[in-house]
């Protein structure tokens, strides 16, 4: 994971800031491994945040490049939202998930796909959402859709529309990345969502400061208030997870439980 982690950002950046013609090529590249179906998910388990079991997991969208290696999002999500290739990239991850689901058969555990917004937007991906899940044969309340606050800056109303046909399909819709963007607890009473994904970087102001732990407490009553599961990401260490839990939090994902892994080795992590 660790070199997965440096390499590809170099890659990106190299091709962004000095070689317009290596941005190309990746781009092409990119199109290419997508229209080929050569990317692949990891699923990183959510643990029960007091038991620490396994209760669920989200996709986490790979790159296996035959020279770079595993290439992680980080190298090619910015890329391919900048010129376009995130609603063909995300069709391939919820087909890539249904997949996954479906092998897992009894055994399969609620299970998160990012939905970049460009892909949300895209005008019938209901509709294409809902034949997928129905050709899978997957049950709806497996798959839940974490969305950003991105995907309301333009046009809220419609957002709110396509969210609560979502919900009718019985899809469950995630807040990502709570705490990172600007209006988010008003955000939080007018959207359909059934969880609330606490950002990472609350977890690391827990180990810096002393208040920030009666701040995670208040988050969490209020989407509790809201009836909202919240999740925490990022944890690492065993004092995060007994502060976390300490908080409130419903579920947990981070490395101190579990790094994102490769499907089979998540098959074998399932009860
Ligand atoms: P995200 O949605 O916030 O996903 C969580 C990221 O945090 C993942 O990085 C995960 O490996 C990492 N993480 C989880 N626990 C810990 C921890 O304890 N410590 C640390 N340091 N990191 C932790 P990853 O897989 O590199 O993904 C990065 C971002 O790329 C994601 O952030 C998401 O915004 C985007 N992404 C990944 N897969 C997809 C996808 O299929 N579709 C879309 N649209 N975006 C994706
Ligand atoms: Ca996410
Ligand atoms: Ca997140
Ligand atoms: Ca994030």
């Amino acid at each position: 994971e660790s070199t997965s982690q440096n390499q590809p950002i170099a890659l990106y950046q190299n091709a962004n800031q000095s070689d317009a013609l290596g941005k190309i090529v990746l781009e092409a590249e990119l199109k290419r491994a997508i229209e080929d179906r050569e990317l692949v998910v990891y699923l990183q388990p959510q643990v029960d945040a007091n038991s620490g079991t396994l209760v669920g997991s989200e996709a986490l969208v790979r790159w296996p490049h035959p020279e770079r290696g595993m290439v992680s999002p980080g190298a090619f999500i910015p890329l391919a939202e900048e010129v376009g290739l995130m609603p063909e990239l995300g069709d391939l991850v919820i087909s890539l998930v249904l997949e996954a689901l479906q092998g897992m058969g009894d055994k399969a555990v609620p299970t998160s796909i990012n939905i970049s917004s460009d892909h949300f937007l895209r005008s019938g991906f209901v509709t294409y959402f809902q034949r997928q899940l129905e050709e899978s044969g997957v049950a709806p309340h497996l798959v839940k859709l974490e969305l950003t606050e991105s995907v309301l800056i333009a046009n809220k109303e419609h957002g709110i529309k396509v969210m609560q046909a979502l919900r009718d399909l019985g899809v469950k819709l995630s807040l990502d990345d709570f705490g990172t963007g600007y209006s988010s607890l008003s955000y939080l009473l007018e959207l359909p969502l059934d969880q609330l994904k606490i950002d990472k970087q609350f977890v690391d102001a827990l180990d810096r400061d002393q208040r920030s732990s009666s701040v995670m407490k208040h988050v969490i009553s209020l989407a509790h208030e809201l009836e909202l599961e919240v999740v925490v990401e990022g944890v690492e260490t065993q004092e995060q997870w007994q502060r976390v839990a300490a908080a409130g939090a419903d579920l947990i994902q981070g490395f101190y439980f579990f790094r994102p892994l490769p499907l089979a080795e998540f098959q074998q992590q399932l009860p």
